[in-house]
């Protein structure tokens, strides 16, 4: 008894000082390039209309359940759902889209002739088993354009998310494609599929055999190779189209061309969203491995209805915020800069930290970043010469130094530390002076 309890007192003091499986922490190596694919994520959002909205992390329960769907893996299997204090089922948002409608229905955000253009990005939460490029804790940025039915909405959502993405830098992309149909033309194509893959059930997997009434679309999309080489010979949905999606999904395959955008049709792709209609498509990285989409999404046209709103068209995608980064560090892309300390100064002795203080605080307030040392009585000031040394190792390119000197005449000693030139100006001109150099 003692050895377990000291096992579990182990076992629960290393789970507090880790962050849950699957979870991960940005840190400062990595978060300044985050900063940089949102800004861009964020101009290009702009540049094709799209206003962005902050949506809550969490949601009832029934809006991902009647939403995405009950018998997806990931409503299934893969949420995280609680009761609150108030003895509501909740749900950490394990996607963007359903929240998105639903903001936007309880909102107005787009009527009867306006279109919603909206987007979002944060942390979603699914229960899937980590590895690399997946988590339970994973960022993506969103695009949904509500309230356009025409082809021509999903050939400006699939270029918006390929637009990010050039921006970025990424290399090696494929688009692929597919059309999932609507009500209309679905039930008899799952009648279709459901024979096909009756007639092959004793290669089907025991998940497949499972899912074969419930929703014979996912057994096209299963990783097993038993059931990929069956699904290969599949029936395609395209040739079982109702007119209408038919004629939508040629004019978004025109559309594309139009824009010079290859990509590659897929009859196997049928995403793991219930809400999906007509066009799906994904954008897969070659240099990612197994979980090799960065991108997803597609038209959901009774997203609306099946939570309860009104008949609301819409199209939009999610692409994988921590898989980007990756590729972009796999492929050597540029971040921008990585934010610099432009100023270290420095006081060269104790009289003189008041006034490092207050040139520190102006040269913030100008916009030029500034380090002092900001030990105290508890934790030790340093002297001018670990000052420096501080200095020399944030490898800052100005260093501003105030002593007794200084002070008496109201001067700071300016140090380019590239050409070792030193100039001596007043605490106003000296921020002026270095404001000049870094622009
Ligand atoms: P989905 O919402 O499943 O269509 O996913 C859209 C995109 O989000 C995918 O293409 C991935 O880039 C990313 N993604 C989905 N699940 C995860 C995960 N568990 N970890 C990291 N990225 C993910």
């Amino acid at each position: 008894m003692e050895t377990t309890g000291m096992m579990e007192a182990a076992g629960a003091a290393e789970a507090q000082n880790k962050a849950p499986r699957g979870v991960r922490d940005i840190l400062p190596e990595e978060s300044w390039k985050w900063a940089y694919v949102s800004n861009t994520v964020a101009r290009t959002m702009a540049d094709f209309g799209y206003s962005e909205v902050h949506l809550p992390i969490f949601e009832h329960t029934e809006l991902f359940s009647r939403g995405v769907g009950d018998t997806t893996d990931i409503v299934e299997k893969e949420m995280y759902t609680f009761v609150d204090r108030g003895g509501r089922s909740v749900t950490l948002r394990p996607e963007a889209t359903a929240g998105m409608v639903r903001a936007a229905l309880e909102h107005s955000l787009c009527g009867q002739n306006a279109a919603g253009k909206l987007w979002c990005w944060g942390p979603m939460f699914r229960y899937e088993r980590p590895q690399k490029g997946r988590y339970r804790q994973f960022y993506q940025f969103d695009a949904e354009c509500l309230g356009l039915a025409g082809p021509v909405a999903d050939v400006e959502v699939i270029a918006l998310s390929a637009e990010i993405f050039r921006r970025l830098g990424l290399r090696n992309l494929e688009v692929v494609m597919n059309s999932v149909g609507c009500p209309n033309c679905r039930p008899r194509y799952r009648k279709v599929l459901i024979d096909y893959f009756t007639s092959k059930k004793d290669v089907l997997c025991g998940s497949c055999i499972d899912r074969l009434d419930r929703n014979p679309l996912r057994v096209l999309d299963c990783k097993v190779s038993g059931c990929g080489a069956v699904a290969d010979s599949a029936p395609a949905i395209y040739e079982h189209l109702c007119d209408e999606c038919s004629a939508h999904f040629e004019e978004v395959k025109a559309g594309l061309a139009r824009l010079g955008f290859p990509y590659k049709l897929d009859k196997r792709l049928v995403r793991g969203l219930d809400y999906y209609t007509k066009t799906a498509y994904e954008i897969l990285s070659g240099d990612l491995g197994a979980q090799n989409a960065v991108c997803g999404g597609g038209r959901y046209d009774n997203l609306a209805e099946s939570i309860g709103g009104p008949h609301l068209p819409g199209v939009g995608f999610a692409a994988g915020f921590d898989r980007v980064v990756l590729v972009m560090e796999q492929q050597g892309n540029s971040f921008g800069r990585r934010p610099q300390t432009q100023v270290y100064v420095a006081a060269q002795d104790d009289a003189a930290r008041g006034a490092v203080q207050i040139f520190t605080h102006k040269l913030r307030q100008e916009g030029i970043s500034a380090e002092q040392d900001a030990g105290d009585a508890s934790r030790g000031t340093r002297s001018f010469k670990a000052q420096m040394k501080s200095a020399n190792k944030a490898g800052v390119p100005w260093t501003c130094i105030i002593g007794g000197d200084e002070l008496a005449k109201n001067l700071v000693a300016v140090k380019n530390m590239t050409s070792g030139e030193q100039v001596s100006l007043p605490p106003e001109e000296a921020a002026a002076y270095i404001r000049r150099y870094i622009g």
